[in-house]
């Protein structure tokens, strides 16, 4: 359902990119200098997550903006409180008097605590913010076959994780002598809709729903976990717990050594063993560890992934 890359180098900020199986359109998940991430890929983006933006997280956001210009689409950008000042002031920080009216429309959606949402739209040449909108959701995005939940985590300030979540689907396995029909969508929509008492008709002969429900199978969605910038602490790691819990497929930060432990404290971070630690707590079936402190070299960063996957594979 999910196909992700990483568009950043190993020495470059991060930028991660999630296409969905037969949907025309990309999710650009953090705004990272990342050279991998092409001209198209910018403009089939439907929408933009960003975890906060300190710079290494957002200062690719112009480039991808550079590229978006023309299409003439609505751009979602999701991310914490105060986003919506902090995009309309970098894009009213150019020049804008030859742009055509139409050539893109940016909606924001800032996340606050407690599910509150507030929503604004931006659009050329003057950028002001309209049609406030303020509602409650614990989705930030749904699209036909999957949403978007979020988490925010502590980072001295606000740091939005993401959960991207294919629905289930329900199919039905047929019994012998059954044969398909316009009765399967009514079987389908009867468990969907918790209707077990629904006269199914299938050639001639009514049967009560629940008495074919043993036919359906429900297929789980995938889900794929985007955990940026977090310190190291119980209430953090508690929320990764619990959001993020079996997760098929999870990206997640591992700025620091372990020896740079230090470091991660100050800096509200995570280090190696730790993000491996809590990805093995949360039984994360595929892990990915990203997004390194620039100080470090290549050997520094393979011994990073070493410390990792340690403390990953450690026993009980
Ligand atoms: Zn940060
Ligand atoms: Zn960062």
């Amino acid at each position: 359902m999910f196909k992700t890359e990483i568009k950043s180098q190993i020495d470059e900020d991060i930028c991660i990119l999630i296409k969905v199986k037969n949907h025309a359109f990309n999710y650009i998940c953090e705004c990272g200098e990342a050279k991998k991430l092409s001209v198209k890929e910018c403009q089939d983006t439907k929408a933009i997550f960003i975890s906060h933006t300190h710079i290494d997280h957002f200062v690719n956001f112009d480039t991808i903006l550079r590229h978006q210009i023309g299409t003439g689409r609505k751009v979602i950008i999701c991310g914490p409180k105060g986003l919506i000042n902090q995009v309309q002031h970098r894009i009213k920080s150019y020049c804008w008097n030859l742009i055509e009216e139409g050539a893109i429309s940016y909606e924001i959606r800032e996340i606050h605590e407690n599910n509150y949402i507030k929503k604004v739209t931006l659009n050329p040449p003057l950028w002001e913010q309209e049609n406030e909108e303020n509602f409650s959701s614990f989705k930030i995005f749904e699209q036909n076959e999957f949403y978007v939940e979020f988490e925010i985590l502590d980072h001295k300030i606000d740091s939005v994780s993401y959960l991207f979540r294919a629905k289930d689907k329900t199919k039905i396995e047929l019994d012998d002598g059954f044969k398909g029909g316009k009765w399967v969508s009514d079987l389908k929509r009867s468990y969907e809709m918790n209707t077990p008492n629904k006269i199914i008709h299938i050639d001639g002969i009514d049967y009560l729903s629940k008495n074919l429900y043993h036919m359906i199978n429900i297929e789980k969605g995938k889900k794929v976990g985007i955990i940026m910038d977090h310190a190291a602490t119980k209430e953090n790691h508690q929320k990764i717990k619990t959001k993020f819990f079996k997760c098929d497929e999870v990206f997640i930060e591992c700025f620091y050594k372990n020896e740079d432990k230090e470091f991660a404290k100050k800096n509200y971070h995570s280090y190696a063993s730790m993000s491996g630690k809590i990805v093995k707590e949360s039984k994360i079936k595929n892990a990915t560890p990203v997004h390194f402190s620039r100080k470090y070299k290549k050997d520094d960063i393979e011994a990073l992934l070493k410390e990792f996957e340690t403390a990953q594979k450690a026993p009980n």
